[in-house]
């Protein structure tokens, strides 16, 4: 296969902190011969594990860039034990244009692994990840939040895998990461994804949901914060105390967690994210809003559990996803 257009102003082998890019080629009306400028940091600091970071994968997700632009000016060589590598924005032109999907080709990043070195601007972001940064990392943390459309409560999540060692390991980053939440996630549909990708390369994957509505919060932010320096530390690569804090642990199951709406309308919710609902419960109303007169569809709860997932803005369409019901499980 031909090798990546990207082109790095790092060194990834150079002890110390650096800051520079990732450049990718992109020829267009504003730019001839301009670059995709994709933000880097690595801090590196003798022999040990490699943590790759990155946010707005997704480019309307802030609490990940928030806290890697953070990391980022903060974060001293002789402070780490190995290497870390700070992408704030993986989906860079996503991430300028406050947007999901890229505006170049309109890729969503996260269904577009492992990529092509002659595809889109995406599907080559995607590539230079599958092909260079995941086989020179050990441990990969992921950062994504609802984006314009979601809210969740916010949680830390690894998923089921076939290879326990490697699932056991992600689970002890997860609850070292110390959000108000832990997910177990069994992944319905995995395909193109850059959790499947790290994985199947044998490493330990860890993502999160730290809130959403194309916003962060005080807290949410706080959460990603410590949550990142707490999972950096029980890697060990990061020198320090963990600010350990309590988690509790949700599943997802199967898709009776996920209500969908049939309609279009308007959206009133019955109950709100960490209420705890009831099975046949109705958990929102839409009012068709093109004529008066006219009763609200309920939308009832299909499994007893914590709403821990909601649509944001206040207009739904067929398709959406209206709420997400997790279950409570032991520890
Ligand atoms: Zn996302």
């Amino acid at each position: 296969m031909r090798p990546s257009p990207i082109a790095p102003t790092v060194d990834f082998d150079a002890d110390g902190v650096q800051h520079g890019f990732l450049k990718l080629p992109y020829s267009r009306d504003d730019a001839a011969w301009g670059s995709v400028m994709i933000p880097v940091t690595v801090v590196k600091n003798g022999a040990g594990p490699t943590a790759l970071l990155t946010g707005a994968n997704h480019g309307d997700e802030y609490e990940g860039p928030i806290a890697l632009f953070d990391l980022a000016q903060s974060l001293r060589a002789e402070e780490v034990s190995g290497r870390v590598i700070i992408i704030p924005a993986m989906n860079q032109p996503a991430f300028a244009a406050g947007t999901r999907t890229s505006p170049i080709d309109k890729g969503n990043m996260n269904r577009s692994f492992p990529g092509r070195p002659d595809g889109t601007v995406t599907e080559k972001i995607a590539d230079y990840f599958q092909r260079v940064l995941l086989p020179i990392a050990d441990v990969v943390l992921d950062f994504h939040s609802g984006g314009k459309t979601l809210d969740f409560l916010p949680f830390c999540a690894a998923h089921i895998l076939p290879d326990k060692r490697q699932e056991a390991e992600a689970f002890r980053l997860v609850r070292a990461f110390g959000a108000p939440y832990s997910v177990k996630m069994l992944e319905i549909d995995s395909v193109g994804m850059y959790d499947t990708a790290a994985e199947e390369m044998g490493k330990v994957f860890v993502t999160t949901e730290l809130g959403g509505g194309g916003t962060a919060s005080a807290r949410t932010a706080e959460i990603a914060r410590r949550g990142c320096r707490n999972l950096l530390i029980a890697a060990g690569i990061l020198k320090g105390e963990p600010e350990a804090r309590p988690t509790e642990w949700l599943d997802m199951p199967d898709g009776t967690c996920f209500t969908f709406a049939e309609d279009a309308g308007l959206i009133r919710f019955c109950a709100d994210l960490g209420d705890d609902v009831a099975l046949g419960q109705t958990i929102a109303l839409i009012y068709p809003t093109g004529r008066t007169g006219v009763p609200p569809i309920a939308l009832k709860a299909r499994r007893g559990g914590l709403f821990s997932a909601r649509h944001f803005p206040g207009l739904v369409k067929p398709g959406d996803c209206v709420a997400v019901i997790a279950d409570r499980i032991a520890d």
